[in-house]
């Protein structure tokens, strides 16, 4: 069965991203790993685009189901409204008006089963799109992507982990930034969470934000500390505060960047980084159920 990681930041620009790119990579080139590298940000999803010779191998609408009402039928009660625990329905007896906001209906079926009138029917409307792409032998990668005005990200993060599986040894969720309900649908599952942060103020701030929330759903995690070297130390005074292990440091490198931002993740040969993401590789082996069972002398 696959391992499973996310990668969280508690706020966008960290390089989240980078860290969830070069991760699939480095385990591709360093172990020959079947990696599987799921974007997660359905607002604005852009893992793929650092994959210029990726190959598409599917792509789907989502759909969600939603109610509708039949005014013919409906005697404006009021029952299916007092059930709905998202707000989603106005019903205004006075006026005879009865609707459902697509926006805010969560597809839980309550409303149905409240209307004795069989006045509630289903309706689909798209919320997204899953795109599956494959890069050369040992990567895949999927994404989705809200369709502009829809607020189902939650739900269609969901439709897209029910997609995730097969044959690959690693699954890399590259979580949406912050703290939203859409974070915690990325960590539904995962088996270790790597946070990324900036040694920043700001970044300190949100990464303890973040931490609380893992603490919460106590999952294993580790803190990867990107740009190190800028700012100060009170990063790693707060780690210790926290008794969170340092899973690497990364500091920043224009040479990586520009090649990173170019898509020259696979062919920098003389490769400036190598070093820093050997120990973040070795921090999540060791904590692998396999680690104990596999040969370590070659790496
Ligand atoms: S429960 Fe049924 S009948 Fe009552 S207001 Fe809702 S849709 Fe109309
Ligand atoms: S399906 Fe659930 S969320 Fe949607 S309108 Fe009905 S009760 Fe509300």
């Amino acid at each position: 069965m696959a391992f499973k990681i996310a990668v969280v930041s508690g706020k966008g620009g960290t390089g989240k991203t980078t860290v969830s790119v070069s991760l699939s990579n480095y385990f591709q080139r360093l172990w020959g790993a079947a990696v599987h590298l799921v974007d997660c940000d359905v607002e604005e999803p852009n893992t793929a685009l650092f994959f210029p010779e990726k190959n598409m191998r599917s792509v789907a609408p989502v759909y969600q189901e939603i109610p509708e009402t039949d005014l013919e039928r409906c005697t404006f009660c009021r029952e299916c409204s007092t059930y709905c625990s998202y707000n989603a329905i106005v019903v205004l007896p006075s006026v005879k008006f009865a609707q459902v906001d697509p926006n805010l209906c969560h597809s839980c079926g309550a409303c149905l089963h409240a209307c004795k009138e069989d006045a509630l029917h289903l309706y689909q409307k798209q919320v997204g799109e899953l795109r599956h792409y494959k890069v050369g032998a040992t990567l895949k990668i999927s994404e989705a992507e809200l369709t502009i005005g829809s607020a189902m990200q939650t739900f269609l993060i969901r439709e897209l982990k029910k997609t995730i599986g097969g044959d690959s040894d690693l699954i890399i969720y590259d979580a949406p930034p912050g703290m939203s309900c859409s974070v915690v649908a990325t960590l539904s599952d995962v088996d270790l969470v790597l946070v990324v942060a900036e040694p920043t103020p700001f970044g300190v701030h949100d990464m303890c934000l973040t931490l609380d929330l893992l603490k919460e759903l106590d999952l294993p995690h580790g803190v990867v500390v990107n740009k190190a070297g800028m700012g100060n130390d009170q990063i790693y005074e707060v780690l210790e505060r926290y008794q969170t292990p340092v899973f690497g440091r990364i500091p920043f490198n224009r040479d990586f960047a520009h090649a990173y931002a170019q898509g020259l993740l696979s062919s920098l040969d003389d490769d400036p980084m190598l070093k820093w993401f050997r120990r973040i590789l070795f921090e999540i082996e060791r904590r692998m159920p396999a680690y104990e069972r596999v040969d370590h002398s070659e790496r």
